[in-house]
């Protein structure tokens, strides 16, 4: 996680997920960012979180890792490097509030470990991805079930978009959106991130 340079999000990349929040549905990706301090490992140990400042939700995400500088004209299996499976954590009342005065999210989402992140596997294709459902089990039942298929921004949008604004390279990360699901977090929760069968992390929260 120590080569992680930045960590790029997008919002309301699933249009059910924005539907259950209430949200317009976006014409290009809506991205944020959040600090690298934000990240902790998704590897079998014990999440702190600041319930006292509010409700913390989950949101399950995919992440990809960017492996090189991204060049204008690029396929997706080129530029990007690895993958896991995170956890965009967000103190939901905070960011309504800042939502209404028009202010940046940061506070609600850029929080210590409030980017829970597996560890990362060789990025294994496009078609692959799309065969694949994630899923995030709480206390072991299964609470969010996300496919790129759903995606409103695909990967090759997402990077793009990012690339023209920001430029990407080696280490930048993307937190790439959650699907439907989205709820609130509870002292104790187990959670239990997976690659279609496949267990990729799993955490307690403190
Ligand atoms: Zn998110």
């Amino acid at each position: 996680m120590n080569d992680i340079k930045n960590i790029y999000c997008v919002g309301r990349n699933f249009v059910k997920h924005a539907e259950e929040l209430g949200n317009d549905i976006p014409s290009r990706p809506l991205l944020f960012s959040k600090p690298t301090r934000s990240i902790v490992q998704a590897n079998g140990g014990t999440i702190e979180l600041p319930f006292d400042r509010g409700e913390v939700h989950y949101e399950a995400e995919i992440v990809l890792f960017i492996g090189q500088d991204v060049p204008k004209s690029f396929a997706v299996e080129d530029v990007v490097e690895k993958m896991a499976l995170g956890i965009d954590f967000t103190l939901r009342e905070e960011q309504q509030r800042l939502k209404e005065k028009g202010h940046p999210w940061l506070r609600a989402k850029g929080f210590k470990n409030s980017a829970a992140i597996t560890d990362f596997w060789s990025f294994p294709g496009m078609n692959s991805c799309k065969e694949t459902d994630f899923t995030l089990h709480i206390n072991g039942e299964e609470i969010q079930r996300g496919n790129i298929q759903n995606m409103l921004f695909d990967f090759k949008r997402i990077i793009e978009e990012c690339n023209d604004l920001f430029g990407l390279g080696p280490g930048d990360i993307l937190f790439t959106g959650t699907p439907e699901g989205v709820g609130k977090v509870n002292a104790h929760d187990e959670f239990l991130l997976r690659w279609g069968e496949e267990g990729k992390g799993r955490f307690t929260i403190a």
